[in-house]
Formats: structure tokens, C-alpha cells, sequence
């Protein structure tokens, strides 16, 4: 059993790609997203992305991220933030952002305590670096 697996499962419930905001993409993601839609980023921009300053964003449809149809269109090429989400490392500091997270996504295994959630996920965090 990976180390994932032990504190997290997704259930593709699709809870995370729902809302009228979504996360923000950075120059990275911005890059690999294009070059996965196989258009230039400034296409990707008039179709999938807002602008807002200096902040992009996917678009949202019917409340939705635009990439969300039962399931990510872009999942390898996903922005880093979504490929991070729900192992947030806001949970080591503290109990309340688990329970916060742990309430929104029914993937996170909760039949074990936040100590041993905690171990984990700072071994998982020390080999994976989601921000690349
Ligand atoms: S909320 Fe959690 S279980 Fe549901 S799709 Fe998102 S990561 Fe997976
Ligand atoms: S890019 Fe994919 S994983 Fe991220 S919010 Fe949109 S549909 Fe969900």
C-alpha cells in the first residue's frame, strides 16, 4: 500500500472542481496546460482561462471549474495546486484545517488519528514536491 493510499483515496466525487471560483495557475501550469491542449497559451487564455490582475484561473461553467466533466479533461496536465489537493501541508499546523479538509473530501481516510495523518503525509510531503 503506497503512502497516499494510506490517508487518501479519491472518490472522483468531484466536490473539489465545483464553485464559482477556482484555483490560480502559475507560469508552470499555464506552460504544461497549453502544450497538453496543444494551442498556444494565448488560445488557452480566450477559451479556458480569466484574468483577473495578475491572477488566472480556469473559467467556471454552471458553477463548475470549465475542465470538469465527470472527472478532470486536464488531469496530467492539472495545475499544481489541484494535483496537491486534499494532502495540503496546512494540515501539519494545525487540527482545524484537517477537520476543514477532512469535511470537504470524503477521500481522506479518517480511521486514523491526526498523528498518524500527520506522520504520513510529512513523509509523503518530504518525497513528492507538488509545486514543480
Ligand atoms: S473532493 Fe476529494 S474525493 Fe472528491 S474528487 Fe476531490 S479529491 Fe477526490
Ligand atoms: S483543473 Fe481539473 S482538477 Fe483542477 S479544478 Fe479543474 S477539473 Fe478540477
Amino acid at each position: 500500500m503506497s503512502l497516499v493510499s494510506q490517508i487518501f483515496s479519491c472518490q472522483r466525487c468531484g466536490v473539489c472542481c465545483q464553485g464559482d471560483t477556482t484555483i490560480s495557475l502559475n507560469e508552470g501550469d499555464r506552460q504544461r496546460m497549453a502544450r497538453a491542449l496543444v494551442m498556444p497559451e494565448s488560445e488557452a487564455c480566450k477559451k479556458f482561462w480569466r484574468t483577473t490582475g495578475s491572477t488566472v484561473q480556469m473559467k467556471t461553467v454552471e458553477s463548475h471549474c470549465i475542465f470538469y466533466e465527470q472527472g478532470c479533461k486536464v488531469h496530467e496536465a492539472r495545475p499544481w495546486r489541484c494535483a496537491q489537493w486534499p494532502l495540503h501541508p496546512a494540515i501539519l499546523t494545525d487540527e482545524n484545517n484537517f477537520l476543514t479538509i477532512a469535511n470537504s473530501c470524503p477521500g481522506i481516510n479518517k480511521n486514523i488519528s491526526y498523528r498518524q495523518f500527520c506522520e504520513i503525509l510529512q513523509e509523503i510531503l518530504k518525497k513528492v514536491n507538488f509545486s514543480c
